[in-house]
Order: structure tokens, then sequence, then C-alpha cells
């Protein structure tokens, strides 16, 4: 029986396992992928004191970094279900297995929408992205794209506009999905232009990056072309906490963990960290900032709640 079971390797579950370990708890990590979202980034250059990293090279410093201290780390393995068993929690796989553990910290992450269109994977890092905060400057001065109207397209179309040449917003639908006040500021800024009715059909690229993109016009039907250096689809960021969905563990309406500021969960002893939360930001300095939140809060439960 682990004291803390954490699910996820991505840098909250890593984080969270390093602080569980460090206060000698019998700690074990799940991860389907170790590194999550990380493995697949290239320039990193907002994870503060190390000025600019790439992807896989911080995920190996992770793992580095969790082998320094007694966790069971276990590999390509999904976790399937979560119950609550004789004042234990009981984690399936998807193998079949059972762990049981004291406390749990919930960090499965999340993945962001994809258009599902040609180009899309062979130009993904190479002109398509998905971070505003994290990319934005690498198209300084250049025209780029954000496909999707919602909150997450406008807000990301503002920020953008001020550190790329000009913006276009695509949106499928004949409205913005957008709250009022962000249309509005948009729609005051010269530098963005928002087009409506507009499916997103091709990236198109030079072979190493990306060159603009083919839309078709729903109304008329015509298709159309835009010549960009980037496109962000920010078209939803969806939780990995579909295994969940058959728990007691409390979801919000998009599917994230509801934690709070100790990063408790609605169960007692469960403990949430990183993108699966309801966290308003989605970065890697936050997840792992969650991740130390979700393991000293689970130390404060067991300290509390473990008759030796
Ligand atoms: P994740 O990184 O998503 O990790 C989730 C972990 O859970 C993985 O190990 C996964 O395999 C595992 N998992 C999922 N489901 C299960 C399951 N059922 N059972 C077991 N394990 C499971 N942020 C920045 O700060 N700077 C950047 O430059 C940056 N660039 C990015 C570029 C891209 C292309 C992407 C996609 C994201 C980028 N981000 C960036 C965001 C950042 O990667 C995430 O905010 C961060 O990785 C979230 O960490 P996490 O541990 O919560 O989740």
């Amino acid at each position: 029986e682990f004291d803390v079971l954490v699910i996820g390797g991505g840098p909250a579950g890593s984080s969270a396992a390093i602080y569980s370990a460090r206060k000698g708890l019998n700690t074990g990590i799940v991860a389907d992928r170790f590194g999550g979202q990380v493995a697949d980034t290239l320039a990193i250059e907002n994870f503060i004191s190390i000025k600019a990293t790439e992807g896989p090279k911080l995920v190996a410093q992770l793992e580095e970094h969790v082998k320094e201290y007694d966790v069971d780390v276990m590999h390509n393995q999904r976790a399937a279900g979560l119950e609550h068993v004789n004042n234990q929690y009981e984690i399936t796989l998807e193998n079949g297995a059972t762990l049981k553990a004291k406390s749990l910290v919930l960090a499965t992450g999340a993945r962001w929408r994809e258009m599902n269109v040609p180009g899309e994977q062979e130009y993904r890092g190479h002109g398509v992205a998905y971070c505003p905060h994290c990319d934005g400057p690498l198209f300084k001065g250049k025209p780029v794209a954000v496909i999707g109207g919602g909150n997450s397209g406008i807000e990301a179309a503002i920020d953008l506009a001020n550190i790329v040449e000009h913006v276009t917003v695509l949106e499928f639908a004949d409205t913005l999905r957008a709250d009022e006040v962000l249309i509005r500021k948009a729609n005051s800024l010269s530098n963005i232009t928002i087009i409506k009715n507009a499916q997103t059909t091709e990236v198109l690229g030079d072979g190493k990056k990306v060159t603009g993109l083919n839309y078709t016009d729903r109304v008329s039907g015509e298709s159309k072309r835009l010549t960009l250096a980037g496109i962000f689809v920010q078209i939803g960021l969806i939780p990995n906490t579909e295994w969940l969905k058959g728990s007691s563990l409390e979801l919000s309406q998009f599917g994230e963990i509801l934690v709070d500021a100790k990063g408790a969960t609605s169960l007692e002893g469960v403990y949430g960290a990183g993108d699966a939360t309801n966290t308003p930001f989605k970065q890697i300095i936050i997840a792992m900032g969650s991740g130390a939140t979700a393991s000293l809060g689970a130390f404060d439960y067991l300290i509390r709640h473990s008759e030796q």
C-alpha cells in the first residue's frame, strides 16, 4: 500500500512525487507516458531560471530528479478507475491490476483539441502551435492565424496582437462564443481580423514550416487561402479525466478535477494537480507548483488521519 500514489508523470505528477518522497512517504507514480505534454514540446523559454530548453531534455531531467528518490515509477500504465474501499483508495489499471493507497494525487494532464486537417501533424511545432503564452514570441512581427473564436481564441488573438504583425481569427460558426468584452477589445485592435463561417481545411507549408492555410467560406462555399507564419489552434483543452467519470469525484462541466487552494478534491485524501484540474492557467511552472501543493496537502491529510 502506498502512502501517496500519484497518477500522471508530467510536470505536476513529477513534482508531487518528489515532494511526497521528501516527506518520507511511500510514494508511487503511475504514468502512461512520462513527461506528458512536455515530451511534445520543442522550445521552452518560460520555465523560470532556465533561459531556454527543449521538451525532451526537460523530461529527461524530470525523470532523473524523480529517480533521486525512492519513488516506484510504473511506466506505460494507464489508470482506468478509482474506488474508495475500506478506508483506502484503489486504482484499477487498464491491465487489470489494482494499486492501493492511503491518499492520491491525480495529475493526468490534458490534451489540446486538434483540427484534424492535413498538415496539422506535419507542422506541429513548426508553425502549428497550441499555446500563445509559450510560442507567441516566436512569431514576432509575422502574420498568424488563431483557429477558434471562443474565449481562449479571442484572448489569444488580443495577446498575440501585441507581438505579431497581424492576427486573423477563423471561427467555424456564424457567431463568436467569446465574452462581449473580449470581442469589443479584439474589434478595437487594428491588426486583428475576424472571419466567421470559416472552416479550416488544410495547413500549408514548404516542407519545413508553415506558410499558410486553406479554409472554406461556409456561406459561399468558396475556398480561400491565407499566407501565415503561424497557426494557433484554440478549439479546446480536454482534461484527461474520462477515467474518473464512473467515480464519485467531482468534476467541472468541462471535466476538470475541482480542487481548492490546498489541491484537495471533493474526496477526502484525494488531491489534484496540473492541467487536469480547474486551475485557470495551464503552464509547466504552474503544474509543478500545484504538484507541490497537492503533495503537501496529502501530507497534511496523512498526519491527521493515519493511525500507526
Ligand atoms: P501533462 O503534461 O499533460 O502530463 C499528464 C501525465 O499524465 C502524462 O504522464 C500522461 O501520460 C499521464 N496520464 C494521462 N492519463 C493517464 C491515465 N489514465 N493513467 C496514467 N497516466 C495518465 N507550458 C509552458 O509552461 N511552456 C511552454 O513552452 C509550453 N509549451 C507547450 C507546447 C505544447 C505543444 C503543449 C502541448 C503544451 C505546452 N505547454 C507549455 C503546456 C505544458 O506542457 C502543460 O501545462 C504541462 O505539461 C501540464 O503538466 P501536467 O503534469 O498537469 O500534465
